[in-house]
């Protein structure tokens, strides 16, 4: 079976000097077509699919200040255009497109390269660059299609405040998050959340955090966080803004850390769930990464052959032992 995916570029949902911009693809478009995979047709969530994660009072406003946008609706910033409205339906459509395939048996699975991102959408407002929170509705859906728990790993450098509000007193759900400790939006220390220890597993992170520790948390948290919950699908917000030279984070994986993480995802999905998984892009403002992290993706996803783009970082990787071992004596992993 294949590997599918969406693109939704959204080239109008775009804003002047804004770092979630569509540039962010202008080196993964004329990759796409090499990685062989199976392109779907996006089409856009109804409002009643984004409704089973978003407040109807939210979507009708964002659907209204769109009418006279372009405006900043957060201080993250968060910008919406004219067209910011449909492109979110887009991107959350893009997102359940690529689930879909795989819960129909059309695909064993997917990456969707959406834009814009969705992680930091709550159910009652839009913040942090996003503006529906595309991996959460999708999850959602699955639920609704008959799947009994849906695991998210969230390794974006940001912490993926939207997607853990949605899902923290949801028994089917659990998430999974490594962040950059101490940056927006400032959620996800890993005592947060006392009453779903195992289901809801928070890993903040110092500056200069890269590929050794990543390694670590991969075998050490990401393992035995699915073993414990055994999902039925897995879903992963992947950000490419934890490489190194992110322009807006401080933390260190390379190309090559973000192949052995999605590496370990997918054959964790391959052991426990027959392979189900769902990449989902979030962040990662730097286009050359995003193409290299995407290129890196698809080889996890279609187990072929990873080219190393050769973009170690530089600096000196920092420890992280001890908040690796407080995560895990706190979720006794
Ligand atoms: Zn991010």
């Amino acid at each position: 079976m294949t590997t599918a995916y969406t693109f939704v570029p959204s080239p109008s949902h775009v804003y002047p000097d804004h770092p979630e911009h569509p540039s962010r693809f202008d080196l993964l478009t004329p990759r796409l077509d090499s990685f062989g995979a199976q392109k779907l047709n996006a089409k856009p969530a109804t409002r009643e699919e984004v409704a089973r994660i978003h407040h109807p009072t939210l979507i009708n406003s964002l659907e209204d200040i769109c009418k006279q946008a372009p405006a900043i609706i957060d201080y993250a910033p968060t910008f919406v255009t004219q067209t910011s409205f449909d492109d979110a339906l887009l991107a959350s459509g893009g997102t359940l497109s690529c689930t879909r395939a795989i819960l129909s048996g059309s695909a064993r699975n997917a990456f969707a390269l959406v834009r814009p991102p969705g992680h930091h959408a709550e159910p009652t407002h839009s913040m942090g660059f996003c503006i529906f929170n595309n991996i959460a509705i999708t999850a959602r859906d699955a639920l609704e299609r008959g799947i009994n728990r849906v695991a998210i790993v969230d390794y974006d450098a940001h912490h993926g405040n939207g997607t853990q509000a949605a899902f923290i007193d949801d028994e089917r759900m659990a998430y999974c998050s490594t962040h950059q400790w101490g940056i927006y939006p400032g959620t996800g220390w890993y005592e947060e959340a006392p009453n779903a220890k195992k289901r809801i597993v928070n890993v903040p992170l110092p500056a200069g955090s890269g590929d050794k520790t990543y390694e670590r948390i991969a075998n050490e948290i990401f393992a035995p966080f699915i073993q414990s919950f055994k999902p039925e699908l897995i879903l992963v917000s992947a950000g490419f803004d934890a490489h190194w030279n992110d322009p807006i984070t401080s933390l260190g994986l390379s190309t090559a850390g973000f192949f052995i993480l999605s590496k370990k995802l997918v054959d964790l999905a391959e052991e426990h769930c027959g392979g189900k998984i769902v990449f989902v892009l979030e962040g990662g403002y730097n286009a050359t990464n995003l193409a290299n992290g995407s290129a890196a993706v698809f080889a996890a996803l279609m187990n072929k052959d990873f080219v190393d783009p050769g973009d170690a970082s530089p600096h000196k990787e920092t420890d992280t032992s001890e908040m690796i071992e407080k995560v895990c004596t706190w979720h006794e992993f």
